[in-house]
C-alpha cells in the first residue's frame, strides 16, 4: 500500500503517522521523489482497522493499493538502482561487471592460475563453487571447506572478490566469513529457509532464477533474502527449461529489460549455464550487454577438456579475453546512444 501526503505537511506529523504505522509491526518506506511530491510505501500484512482508519488522517492525500507482492524488491517503493558494493568492485546503478571463473575449483594451481588470467583481462569478481549441486550423487560434489581456503588464497594474491555457492545452513559461519558475495543456486531459489537466513548475514547475495520459475517468483525469492535483512541482492538469469533441447537451458534475456523495470536491483546474466556450449557464451554475451545487463557471471576454465564440471560450457581465459574487449565495445555502443 502507498500513502500519498499532502503537500507542505509538517515533519512532525509525518514522523507521528510513521510511528503509529511501524507500531503494528509493518515495514514504512519513506519515498521522497522530486515531482512526485512525499510517499510512504507499507510493507506487510495490513490490519483492516489501521487500512480504514488512514483515509482519515489528516495529512494524507490518498492511499493506493499496491498489486504486486514483491515490496522490498520492487521499484515501486525503491525507485533508485540498487548498487551492490564489495570494496571497489560494483555492480548495479550503471557500474557494469564481470564475475568470472571455473565451475568449481579444483586445486590451488588451478583456481589461481584461472584468478589470474581473468584479472588481467578485467574481471571484477571471481567465481568458483566449492559446494556443487550435482544432478547426479555420483558425480563431483567440490572440494568443500577445502575448496573455499583455495578460494581464500586466490582472492589474496589477486584481490578479487569470491563468489560462490551455499548449499546449505550447516555453513553459514563459514561463508559469513570468508565469501564476498553469497551465490543461491538455481536449485535452491525457492528454499525460503536458507534465503531468509543468507539474509540475516547482511551480505551480498546472488539470486539464481530457478529452473521453472517465472520472474515475479524470482522477485519474491529476493524478497525473502531483502525481508531477512539484505538489501544487497542481485538477480542472475542464467537460462530456464523449455521443449528447445538444442542448448541446455533457453537464456530468456527479455527477463533483462522486464526486470529492471520491475525491481531496483542489479540484473545479470549466465550466458554459461543459459546455454551450455562454450561457443554460445560470446554471443549471448554480446546480446546480454545489449538488452541492458549490469554484469555477466562467465565459467572459464584453464583445460576444459580436463573439468571436472561443465566443462563443455566454459571457455578459455584466451577466448574470455578477446570476449572482454568485444563486451567493452558493445557495453560502449549501447550506453552511448543513451
Ligand atoms: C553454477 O553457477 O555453477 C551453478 C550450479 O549454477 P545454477 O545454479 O544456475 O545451475
Ligand atoms: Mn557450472
Amino acid at each position: 500500500m502507498i500513502i500519498v501526503l499532502k503537500a507542505d505537511v509538517k515533519e512532525e506529523a509525518i514522523e507521528k503517522l510513521i510511528d503509529k504505522i511501524s507500531g503494528q509491526g509493518l515495514i514504512v518506506h519513506d519515498i521522497k521523489r522530486g515531482g512526485v511530491g512525499r510517499m510512504l510505501g507499507l510493507v506487510g500484512d495490513i490490519p483492516q482497522a489501521l487500512e480504514d482508519s488512514l483515509d482519515r488522517v489528516d495529512i494524507v492525500e490518498s492511499v493506493l493499493k499496491v498489486r504486486e507482492p514483491y515490496k522490498l524488491s520492487g521499484r515501486r517503493f525503491h525507485p533508485e538502482d540498487t548498487v551492490v558494493s564489495v570494496g571497489d568492485a560494483k555492480i548495479g546503478g550503471g557500474n557494469f561487471a564481470v564475475i568470472a571463473g571455473p565451475c568449481s575449483v579444483e586445486s590451488e594451481e588451478q583456481i589461481l592460475s584461472i584468478a589470474r588470467d581473468i584479472s588481467n583481462s578485467g574481471a571484477k569478481f571471481l567465481r568458483g563453487g566449492a559446494f556443487k549441486p550435482r544432478t547426479s550423487p555420483y558425480s563431483f560434489h567440490g572440494l568443500g571447506l577445502d575448496g573455499l581456503e583455495l578460494l581464500k588464497i586466490a582472492k589474496q594474491k589477486t584481490n578479487l572478490p569470491i563468489v560462490t555457492e551455499i548449499l546449505s545452513q550447516e555453513h553459514l559461519e563459514n561463508f559469513a566469513e570468508d565469501v564476498d558475495i553469497i551465490q543461491i543456486g538455481a536449485r535452491n531459489m525457492q528454499n525460503f529457509t536458507l534465503l531468509r537466513e543468507v539474509g540475516s548475514l547482511k551480505k551480498p547475495v546472488l539470486l539464481k532464477r530457478g529452473l521453472s520459475s517465472t520472474l515475479e517468483e524470482l522477485l519474491m525469492a529476493a524478497e525473502y533474502v531483502i525481508n531477512g535483512g539484505s538489501d544487497q541482492v542481485i538477480l542472475c538469469e542464467r537460462g530456464i527449461r523449455t521443449f528447445e533441447t538444442s542448448t541446455r537451458n533457453t537464456l530468456d534475456l527479455s527477463a533483462v529489460p522486464v526486470l529492471k523495470q520491475k525491481s531496483h536491483l542489479p540484473v545479470i546474466v549466465d550466458p554459461s549455464h543459459g546455454t551450455g556450449y562454450w561457443y554460445l557464451v560470446e554471443p549471448l554475451s554480446l546480446a546480454a550487454v545489449a538488452v541492458g545487463a549490469d554484469g555477466l557471471i562467465i565459467e572459464v576454465h584453464n583445460m576444459p577438456q580436463n573439468a571436472l564440471c561443465d566443462g563443455q560450457q566454459s571457455i578459455t581465459p584466451e577466448v574470455f579475453h578477446h570476449l572482454m574487449k568485444r563486451i567493452k565495445r558493445v557495453y560502449e555502443a549501447v550506453h552511448e546512444m543513451k
